[in-house]
């Protein structure tokens, strides 16, 4: 019998009412395979519980963050598991916390592995399993989560333990669109995407799928299905080994990420003085993004989430890196257009730019990859620059 891990996002498990819907999408899948479900908690819960640290603590302990926001799931998992059971069908929960090993930073662990042999057990003999998504524990027993969006990396990790045949991301739209719906109605459905592009557009604010998890199903060879868990319409599968003879689109889409913000340093130019910057930063666990130099200054983009953290670690380094104020703006965006044509045409990169320029959008940083092309600009400006670009690379539907 095939087996395959279901995954069902916030939005699906918004209430029982939606539980039972759920409940009755799994029992589907269950006459025909063996069947594994990961859970987000309720939508909008995990921001509640954040919330909920921040107000207890401004400077929490991050484990007992994670015990905090690791709880939304486990409602969630019990509820399916008894709304399963009360419709007829052999069920249980597991804690994530009992099958993933997980370490690093809490509040964003890695995934290991997992202690797959009581759930596989479970699975043999015809038992529906729902585990809660975004938790594990690292090697000293303590319960770790994976990152906001963490889920669909729990549910490929548990996919690959398993040895599951597929893993089916269920979430709030029917599958991958050139663009955010939500930003341009006019983005269009792509039935199938390279994992590269994928990764590039998670990795770029699309949040559609945790960029880990597809980071993971790559190096896994696991096929990944994106589908809606309202309408029964094809979804979009995630291609990790994309045959070079299928045709393959210039720019697959554009993302938009609002979790930047631009930190600019007031700093004469002298050697070192980046470095000391960036080590400033990375001795916080803090990464950077987009960089530029100025004779007077320098520029780059950290996460806008970690922007307090950042500001903290340089002031502390101000010596080492010899800048006499700093100055931040959290009101940026990145926009990314992502697709094998940036690697192969140049003029597509000159292209985004243009555009840009054309709507007088304000460029504050650029970055080219192999990918991608991105700009940095006003989040007033986000919306407005995304829909140009998704309609002068010709991406909406006919
Ligand atoms: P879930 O709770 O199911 O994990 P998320 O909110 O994390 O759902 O992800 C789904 C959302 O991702 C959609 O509602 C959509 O607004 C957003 N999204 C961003 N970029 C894209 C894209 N390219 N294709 C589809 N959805 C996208
Ligand atoms: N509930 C967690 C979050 O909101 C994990 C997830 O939904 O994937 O980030
Ligand atoms: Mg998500």
């Amino acid at each position: 019998m095939p087996r395959v891990v279901m995954k069902f996002g916030g939005t699906s498990m918004a209430g029982i009412e939606r539980i039972r819907h759920v409940a009755s999408l799994v029992a589907k899948q269950a006459a025909e395979s063996e069947t594994c479900v990961v859970v987000s908690a309720m939508a909008g819960e995990t921001d509640r519980l954040v919330q909920f640290c921040k107000e207890a603590a401004a400077e929490h302990d991050p484990r007992e963050y994670d015990v905090v926001v690791a709880s939304g799931e486990q409602v969630t998992a019990g509820l399916l598991a008894m709304t399963l059971q009360n419709s007829g069908l052999d069920a249980r929960s597991f804690m994530g916390w009992q099958l993933v090993k997980a370490s690093g930073v809490h509040g964003n662990a890695r995934v290991d592995g997992i202690d797959s042999s009581e759930l596989d057990d479970a699975l043999s003999n015809g038992t529906v399993s729902v585990i809660p998504g975004f938790q594990g524990a690292t090697p000293d027993g303590r319960v770790a989560t994976l990152g906001r969006g963490g889920s669909d990396t729990s549910a490929v990790a548990i996919a690959a333990g398993l040895k599951a045949d597929r893993c089916d991301i269920y979430t709030d739209v029917d599958g991958v669109y050139t663009t955010d719906p939500r930003i341009d109605p006019n983005a269009s459905k792509l039935d199938r995407i390279g994992a590269e592009e994928m990764l590039e557009l998670a990795g770029s604010g699309a949040k559609v799928l945790q960029v880990r998890s597809v980071g993971l199903a790559m190096r896994e060879g696991m096929t990944l299905m994106v589908r809606s868990a309202f309408e029964d319409v094809p979804g979009s599968e995630i291609i990790s080994n994309w045959d070079e003879t299928m045709e393959r689109t210039a720019i697959s889409g554009i993302a938009a990420d609002r979790n930047e913000a631009l930190v600019k340093l007031i700093a004469e130019d002298r050697p070192g003085r980046l470095a000391a910057a960036l080590h400033a930063l990375a001795d916080e666990g803090l990464t950077v993004d987009m960089v530029a130099q100025a004779s007077d200054s320098l520029h780059f983009t950290v996460p806008r989430t970690a922007l307090d953290r950042a500001l903290k670690a340089l002031d502390k380094a101000k010596d080492k890196i010899g800048h006499t104020a700093i100055k931040s703006d959290n009101e940026v965006a990145k926009i990314s257009v992502v697709g094998v044509g940036v690697r192969s045409d140049p003029a597509l990169a000159a292209k985004v730019y243009d555009v840009l320029a054309d709507r007088q959008v304000p460029l504050l940083a650029a970055t080219l990859s192999e990918l991608k092309a991105s700009a940095l600009v006003p989040e007033s400006h986000v919306d407005v620059a995304v829909r140009a670009l998704h309609a002068a690379f010709g991406l909406g539907g006919e």
